[in-house]
């Protein structure tokens, strides 16, 4: 089938020349670093969404998990498809699904399944309800967890960024990603510092959001992650609908229009910036 030649050929690291039928950016080899295809809303047409996303040249998922009971099924997903890797952890949103015994499983998980990453885990101080002190305590066990397997860890930072950088910063030896990135050019580089990435999305995609493309338009290329945060934070363009990591491809346009570069250079880099923090074979 076209759809699995093609990534294959990407995966084997050689140069892809573009067929005249082709999108210029089909041919690109990019990775989604935070996708959410095990999510309930893919659960009618997933193999669609993923045959979509081949087609686009995004070959590669990193599916990081929400909370412990979406675990295995996560694992399976990840199991009988390929190019998807799952990363473990406990969401802060979904903290009233969580419990302590929780974070034992996770590093018993952890041990057996040998994921790409500790995630999706971090803090968010945005939507009502959901203790603070609740979502620290499994916030920095997670980090801990992450430092003692010595795995990237996949950062949710809403409202709370700040005190997520202090948090890094304290347990120290840790690397990662901190995934839609929304903060200042300061905090930033504090990441960029503390052995993180920055990851972007639908987001960037609006004019509107002036401070982040001015960050993109400049920064070191080999702190960006592109990601969909998939179904949510659909692009411009697609406002109110659910996103899907195929749309990958348009955030790379973006980025490359931003810093005037071809897509070509930024899949390039941003892919190898993927492999290199989650430690992906390089032929895929
Ligand atoms: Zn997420």
């Amino acid at each position: 089938m076209r759809h699995v030649n093609r990534c294959e050929t990407a995966r084997a690291g050689g140069i892809l020349m573009p067929s005249p039928a082709l999108e210029f950016h089909d041919v690109l080899d990019l990775i989604d670093s935070h996708s959410h295809l095990d999510a309930t809303e893919f659960n009618t047409d997933r193999d669609g969404v993923l045959l979509r996303a081949r087609e686009a040249g995004v070959c590669r998922q990193i599916v990081p998990a929400i909370a412990f009971a979406s675990f295995p099924a996560l694992r399976d997903l990840c199991a009988r498809e390929s190019g998807l890797f799952p990363a473990y952890g406990l969401h802060p949103m979904y903290l009233p699904v969580h419990a302590p015994e929780h974070l034992l499983e996770l590093s018993h998980w952890i041990e057996r399944e040998k994921p790409v990453a500790v995630g999706e885990c971090g803090l968010d101080f945005f939507v009502p309800d959901l203790d603070p002190d609740a979502q620290r305590s499994y916030f920095r066990r997670q980090l801990e967890i992450a430092r003692d397997f010595s795995l990237p860890v996949i950062l949710h930072a809403r409202r709370a960024l700040d005190e997520v950088i202090a948090t890094i910063r304290r347990i120290g030896n840790l690397r990662g990603v901190v995934h839609s990135f929304s903060g200042s050019l300061e905090q930033a580089r504090l990441l960029w510092k503390y052995g993180f990435l920055i990851g972007l999305g639908g987001p960037l995609t609006y004019p509107r959001a002036r401070r982040l493309r001015a960050i993109v338009a400049t920064m070191p290329l080999e702190f960006l992650l592109l990601e969909t945060d998939s179904p949510d934070q659909p692009l411009r363009g697609h406002q109110g609908a659910r996103n899907e990591p195929s749309r990958l491809a348009q955030v790379c346009t973006c980025v490359a229009e931003l810093r005037e570069v071809e897509p070509a250079q930024i899949a390039t880099q941003t892919t190898a910036n993927a492999q290199r923090l989650f430690a992906l074979p390089a032929s895929g």
